[in-house]
């Protein structure tokens, strides 16, 4: 039985939140939508944010430009949610929140998906996969390369 029947929830309580696209972010998000990971580059420093901000936070140029990541990451951190979590994500459980270093420089948290939770290690080798949750909004999340 899941959380819907089991604490009578509505179809609303049980919503998603989603990304919510900035001006500033939505080349982001339009990139996820065409399964590409795109990064935020500036053209004066070469520096990468990510999360994408308005300007650059090392040199403040807004001058930039968007480059397609790689597409594979090493995973920094995680945690695996078995508990307690907000009731839209409860039958997701048990599910991995994690910090993904990606080759190019920046850090993105995410999901680890497809994967048996006890073969996950610090350290070990991802790559991005695409979720299209809607027809607007695609996550990307991450999964361990096959040996
Ligand atoms: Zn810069």
């Amino acid at each position: 039985m899941g959380i819907k029947e089991m604490l009578g929830l509505s179809d609303e309580e049980l919503v998603k939140p989603l990304p919510e696209p900035t001006p500033w972010s939505r080349p982001f998000w339009e990139g996820t939508k065409a399964h590409k990971l795109l990064l935020r580059k500036c053209t004066d420093c070469g520096n990468i944010d990510h999360p994408p901000y308005l300007f650059c936070t090392k040199c403040s140029s807004e001058q930039h430009e968007w480059i397609e990541a790689a597409g594979t990451g090493t995973l920094y951190a995680y945690a695996i949610n078995s508990f307690a979590v907000p009731f839209p994500f409860w039958d997701d459980m048990p599910y991995v929140v994690a910090m993904i270093d990606l080759p190019e420089g920046v850090r993105m948290i995410s999901n680890i998906v497809q994967c048996d939770h006890d073969t996950l290690e610090n350290g070990m080798a991802l790559e991005v996969v695409f979720e299209d949750v809607t027809d607007e909004i695609t996550l990307p999340k991450f999964r361990p390369v096959a040996p």
